[in-house]
């Protein structure tokens, strides 16, 4: 009676590229290369067990042959070379599974059929499986065929481990890399054969299988099987759990809350209970640090896709993670690291076990007065009846405490840090480069603009203004002074204007109308030692200095430490001339203009330009 829920893998292999589960990326890209004929004589499916090479393989023997393919570029699956390949009669497939076959003889054997073209169809493709298992000899005896393959021969090399295939087959081949399926794609394809075969199944219960599968569809199928058989089409999480001895996460769910309440006594009742259940300790402790990972992963949103489970389960997880610091999975996957290394040599392994459901315990709640190192690392207060805070932190250590959040150093990361840390408020003054323009002398004594902002970043030529490093302390208290308290005065001389005025171009090439203005209309001095004037050539020259007036006097002002300098700007009475850009034959002109010898020798040499 329960032979009528074997479904086997077979009957839900896929045989449309469409209906492969879980690469589409991939089979994408084979149909597209179908679709426009670009086909190369050798493709490489690297990838685990389970997710679909040979099929795919098949799946593209099939299409290339198909003799009305869809314009998807899928195979019709009516013609009669689909109707050959899917009734396993087709000679246009070859299939050699090297584990098995990987003598020279066997490779001698499938070069031998190479040399026959086809008799219907359009390619015969050569398939072999895990190719990386042939020997050294095979290998070279097929790296002939594979180097001058007739028209009509494509082979497909299928690995489970590419890195054991040589070099010489990798660089003849066209790479394709398949994934490991995950447990969402695996639950609805379980889902789809459900529907197909009027069987019911909780989703949690296909979770259970699809991770039992670790990524294989043909693994998750089979399991499928064996359950759906087992209880008669009607597929619970309980039977699953039972049919696979499957530790419900109920108990890990059930563990991690007494350990956020330092509940020794109940942490073990439930290890007993696990025990008398039939599970193996490690594989408990095992599945409790899949458990501990799964929650840190779930705890935040950037790492939450490595979850490989359905939005239900998941939620349960993400719920749990809230309520626990970073800094607890760390130490509780370390617990049970430790734990599974020295089961093999613990003489009493219960103990062991209890022993690290102890120390779990221990994370969270008050450390002992003589464990002052164990701090606790609960994300919230798990129980006022026990104090987190009582205990002097650790002076080597930082406290791991999270309760109350708001008083607590560690935070999870997409918290906002709420006080910032002392260093952060007065950033260091960045060190100025002493850069010294050629043309300048190195001002006397007068103390240097260090109080200036930081330069902004570099912008290609090297700044022009002068700017000197002082370590005196003073001086710098006294320019950081003047810049926060009072107006500053420091005298300057035109040149050091000037240099400031080319530091303002050498940093604002973006304001490229601003920055050819400034570089003819130099400012002129005024009525005195801190006026000047600007004259530009146009109305619109003028506008455009007034809207960066003030970013430029302030720029001015710091680079100089001045703030009474005054900048006038004034449109000239006269044209004035501006630099502008020659084109070539203008520069020819004006050459010719200067150098009557370059006139000559463009004559004796007959040159189009004279
Ligand atoms: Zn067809």
């Amino acid at each position: 009676m329960s032979e009528k829920y074997i479904v086997s893998a077979r009957k839900y292999r896929p045989s449309t590229f469409r209906s492969v589960v879980g690469q589409q990326s991939l089979t994408h890209t084979l149909k597209s290369a179908i679709a426009s004929g670009r086909l190369a004589h050798a493709y490489l499916f690297c990838g685990p067990r389970g997710v679909g090479k040979t099929t795919c393989a098949r799946i593209f023997a099939k299409t290339i042959n198909c003799e009305h393919p869809t314009p998807e570029g899928e195979a019709c699956n009516e013609c009669p070379s689909c109707k050959a390949f899917n009734e396993q009669r087709s000679y246009n497939i070859n299939e050699l599974d090297a584990a098995s076959n990987n003598s020279v003889d066997n490779i001698r054997d499938l070069t031998e059929q190479v040399r026959i073209p086809p008799q219907t169809g359009r390619y015969r493709v050569f398939i072999i499986d895990e190719v990386h298992m042939l020997s050294q000899a095979a290998f070279n005896a097929f790296l002939k065929t594979l180097e001058e393959p007739p028209e009509y021969a494509i082979f497909i090399l299928a690995t489970t481990e590419k890195q054991k295939v040589i070099p010489t087959i990798l660089s003849r081949c066209q790479i394709y890399d398949f994934a490991r399926i995950t447990v969402p794609d695996i639950v609805q394809q379980l889902q789809y054969v459900c529907e197909q075969e009027s069987i019911e199944a909780e989703p949690a219960a296909l979770n259970v299988i699809a991770q039992k599968a670790d990524g294989a569809m043909r693994d998750a199928l089979s399991i499928f099987d064996q359950v759906a058989a087992s209880t008669e089409g009607h597929i619970t999480y309980q039977s699953a759990l039972e049919n696979l001895n499957v530790l419900d996460y109920d108990y890990y769910f059930r563990l991690v809350d007494t350990f956020l309440a330092g509940d020794v006594m109940q942490a073990l009742l439930i290890y007993k209970e696990i025990r008398d259940k039939g599970f193996d300790s490690q594989f408990f402790i095992n599945g409790l640090a899949q458990h501990l990972r799964d929650l840190m992963v779930a705890s935040t949103p950037q790492t939450r896709k490595l979850l490989e489970m359905n939005d239900e389960v998941a939620q349960q997880y993400g719920v749990q993670s809230a309520k626990l610091a970073p800094q607890f999975y760390y130490r509780a996957l370390d617990l049970c690291n430790s734990c599974d290394l020295n089961y093999r040599n613990a003489s009493s392994k219960q103990l062991l076990v209890e022993l690290t459901l102890v120390k779990l315990c221990q994370l969270v709640v008050a450390p002992q007065p003589q464990q002052a190192v164990q701090q606790p690392i609960s994300k919230i207060d798990p129980s006022p009846a026990k104090p987190v805070q009582q205990s002097a932190p650790a002076a080597s250590e930082p406290p791991l405490t999270v309760t109350p959040p708001t008083s607590s150093r560690i935070i999870r990361p997409a918290e906002p840090v709420q006080a910032p840390h002392p260093a952060e408020q007065a950033p260091p003054p960045a060190p100025a480069p002493e850069v010294q323009a050629p043309t300048q002398q190195p001002r006397p004594a007068a103390p240097s603009p260090t109080a200036s902002r930081p330069m902004p970043r570099a912008v290609g030529n090297t700044p022009r203004i002068m700017v000197n490093v002082s370590n005196d302390a003073s001086a710098q208290q006294q320019a950081a002074n003047s810049t926060n308290a009072s107006l500053r005065t420091m005298p300057f001389s035109a040149e050091q204007l000037n240099a400031a005025w080319q530091g303002y171009i050498d940093q604002h090439p973006q304001e490229r109308a601003l920055c050819t203005t400034m570089s003819y209309a130099l400012p002129q001095q005024g009525d005195n030692a801190e006026h000047y004037v600007m004259i530009v050539g146009s109305s619109t020259e003028l506008k455009n200095v007034e809207e960066h007036k003030a970013a430029l006097m302030e720029y001015l002002s710091d680079q100089l430490q001045n703030d009474r300098l005054t900048l006038d700007v004034k449109v000239s009475e006269v044209p004035i001339d501006t630099p502008k850009i020659l084109s070539p034959r203008e520069v020819v002109e004006q050459i010719k203009q200067h150098n009557p010898n370059f006139n000559q020798f463009l004559k004796d040499f007959d040159l189009g330009l004279a």
